[in-house]
């Protein structure tokens, strides 16, 4: 017998996210709210009760439905996936010939660049401007130069926490020759989507995602809204039984309680602005922290030349957030866990060799 991995995934190493119990986890941009009790009460009806002999519906209609309703879109333009993450893994497999050229814009969420890979389809970096703003001339310049068939970034930007106004991505979709695939994950936090537009364009997909405002990363749902043309090829190239009933369901009704989630994302914006504030603050305090960017999101990103230490010191402390080369994302949480943050930070920040 004779079998050897092909070249490029032998060096591949596993995604992996910290695990392990901390007091606070500020490091996956998760909601903090839990689901109401009444929700929570739904929740353990449906597990209960559901067929699990039986597959789930392929189409997910229910929760399709369920989440035209909350953000007013047509049900017919939606696909539903186990999290925006295999849309993504679907979109670049099974809508690009293999070879053909993937453009992000630098930085941003590292799955893009990662399935790019696995289907042997080249990822071009196009890097970001000065405070990670994008300018969508030079977008559409070099996707046109390179022939680029597919760009994909995430608006506001994970993990920049930096928002494109809505007119600026007009002007890339249509002035690109490209697939768009709009990442609209932290939208609800923000008022500049186009999802309402979708079906005005050829080119665009928009995902979106029940992990982050909705708060059911738990479940995996995440979903791609498109004209019909590209919703029919969506369907019809995803694995038949993507998402499992009892997550179907679970969301469904979730997104059926218009007025939970419009009280968790007013709770949620709230407290992500005390956490700019707070980590305003801090910076004034201590020069080390260099910048912290203006956040369209639930989280902050911060530029330090002392992140890798400040985030092992945070860890020692309980608190768990992301560390990226000479930066931190900071997911917020409810305005008292915000303030044990800012504790925290003053203790580490105030010790001598931190400066
Ligand atoms: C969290 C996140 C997602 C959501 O992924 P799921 O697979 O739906 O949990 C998608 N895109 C970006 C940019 C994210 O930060």
């Amino acid at each position: 017998m004779s079998y050897e991995l092909c070249k490029k995934v032998r060096d591949l190493t596993p995604y992996d996210p910290l695990q392990g119990n901390y007091d606070l986890r500020l490091d996956a941009n998760e909601s903090y709210l839990p689901l109401s009790a009444d929700l929570k009460a739904q929740a353990a009806k449906i597990a209960a009760e559901a067929a699990l002999n039986r597959y789930p519906d392929p189409y997910a209609e229910e929760l399709c439905t369920a989440f035209g309703d909350y953000y007013g879109v047509d049900s017919n333009l939606v696909t539903a996936g186990n999290g925006s993450d295999e849309i993504i893994g679907l979109i670049v497999g099974a809508l690009l010939q293999k070879g053909e050229k993937i453009a992000n814009l630098s930085p941003d969420f590292s799955m893009y660049r990662f399935y790019g890979e696995i289907y042997e389809n080249p990822v071009i970096q196009i890097p970001k401007g000065e405070d990670f703003r994008i300018d969508p001339q030079a977008v559409i310049r070099e996707v046109k130069r390179q022939d680029v068939k597919m760009l994909i970034f995430s608006n506001p930007c994970n993990p920049t926490s930096v928002g494109l106004e809505a007119e600026e991505v007009r002007k890339i979709v249509r002035g690109v020759d490209a697939l768009v695939v709009l990442d609209e994950a932290y939208m609800d936090f923000w008022n500049q989507s186009l999802l309402l537009e979708v079906s005005d364009y050829d080119n665009l997909i928009i995902l979106k995602t029940c992990s982050k405002a909705i708060g059911m990363a738990a479940l995996r749902v995440g979903f791609a809204v498109a004209n019909e043309n590209i919703t029919k090829a969506l369907k019809a190239v995803k694995s038949p039984y993507n998402v499992n009933s009892i997550s179907q369901a679970i969301a469904a009704c979730v997104l059926r309680d218009k007025a939970f989630l419009q009280r968790c994302e007013e709770e949620i914006i709230a407290s992500a602005k005390n956490l700019k504030e707070g980590m305003d603050g801090l910076a004034a305090k201590y020069p080390v922290l260099e910048k912290v960017f203006e956040s369209c999101t639930n989280f902050v990103y911060i530029k330090t030349a002392a992140a890798k230490e400040i985030y092992q010191k945070l860890l020692k402390k309980s608190i768990a957030v992301r560390c990226f080369g000479g930066y931190l994302r900071i997911s917020t949480d409810s305005i008292d866990n915000n303030r044990r943050l800012f504790t925290a930070l003053n203790e580490i920040l105030s010790e001598p060799t931190a400066q």
